[in-house]
């Protein structure tokens, strides 16, 4: 078993783009500039949000970061969004879900123009994305993608078994896995909530990737020998013995399952921290104006 360690290919491709942002601001005079706008006070996404903005910082981008009240109404909401569609400073930008009951969020994504859209959830990159164009993709697939490359791993030829499809996760890599591309080229399936016999399914799977939003959902017996173990899930779970009282766990019972495995990502330290490097990627590319000249 290999531990897939995604703190640290984050931390060296955000290192190698910190030269790459140092690079450009010297031939153009600009500083990329991500903006995220936060609505309420949702600790967890105040954590995320937090980490995004600390990486603007260790890659040299600017960063804005709007704080918006829990009760604000969708059209205010909306007419912030057009704020920044419209502010020539301000590169790309991203809306951290899940936002609060009474605002759709579904109009939310329509509102972001696709050229800033560097959460890539519009449905124009999304559908560029299943064609195979220019487009900014979704961070967290984004950053699978990344890490199935920088470990080698081969994906053309193999069944990739995807559980969860999620329109941020599942859906979007299992139509990037199934690609002609690299890494792609697999037989994909997709399995959901209401999959029959899912061990079944997943037992087939050289590369199990997990998007659940279960804690340990996934166990020894639905896993392949020597499969390759993606868990996209980040739970946090009651632990008495923590000074917080909880933790962080995926959607794969990690400590059962590793030892079965080639290689298995951690929660935290596996596709989480890809997550971020994904976004600040396509924050660049933004910048660069290299999807939409
Ligand atoms: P979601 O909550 O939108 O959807 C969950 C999916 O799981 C659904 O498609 C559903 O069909 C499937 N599912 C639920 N119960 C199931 C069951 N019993 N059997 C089979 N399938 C079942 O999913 P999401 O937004 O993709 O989030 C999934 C997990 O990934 C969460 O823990 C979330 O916090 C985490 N996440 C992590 C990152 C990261 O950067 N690592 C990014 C996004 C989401």
């Amino acid at each position: 078993m290999k531990l897939i360690d995604g703190k640290a290919v984050s931390e060296e491709l955000k290192n190698t783009l910190k030269q790459d942002v140092l690079e450009y601001q010297q031939r153009t005079g600009r500083t990329p500039h991500l903006a995220a706008i936060i609505v309420g006070n949702n600790p967890a996404s105040k954590a995320y949000v937090g980490n995004k903005v600390k990486s603007c910082h260790q890659v040299g981008f600017r960063s804005t970061l709007i704080q918006l009240p829990e009760d604000i109404t969708e059209q205010l909401l909306i007419e912030e969004i057009q704020k920044l569609n419209n502010d020539p400073d301000i590169d790309g930008f991203i809306v951290q879900l899940p936002l609060p009951a009474h605002i759709d969020e579904v109009k939310v994504t329509l509102a972001i123009d696709p050229k800033k859209d560097v959460d890539g959830f519009h449905p124009v990159n999304f559908g560029r994305m299943a064609q195979g164009l220019p487009c900014y993709l979704p961070a967290t697939p984004y950053g699978i993608l990344l890490l199935l490359d920088r470990y080698n791993i081969e994906v053309s030829g193999k069944h990739v078994v995807v559980v969860g499809r999620s329109n941020i996760v599942g859906t979007p890599i299992s139509i990037l896995l199934s690609r002609k591309a690299n890494p792609g080229n697999a037989t994909v399936t997709l399995a959901h909530s209401r999959t029959k016999n899912l061990s079944e399914i997943t037992l087939q799977g050289d590369i199990l990737i997990a998007a659940i939003g279960i804690p340990d959902f996934i166990k020894e017996d639905m896993v392949k020998d020597n499969a390759v173990v993606i868990d996209v899930g980040i739970n946090r779970v009651a632990a008495p013995d923590q000074p917080k009282g909880s933790k962080l766990t995926g959607d794969v019972d990690f400590l059962n399952v590793r030892s079965k495995t080639s290689y298995i990502t951690p929660v935290p330290g596996g596709v989480g921290p890809m997550t971020v490097l994904g976004l600040m990627l396509n924050t660049f590319k933004a910048a660069k104006k290299e999807i939409y000249p």
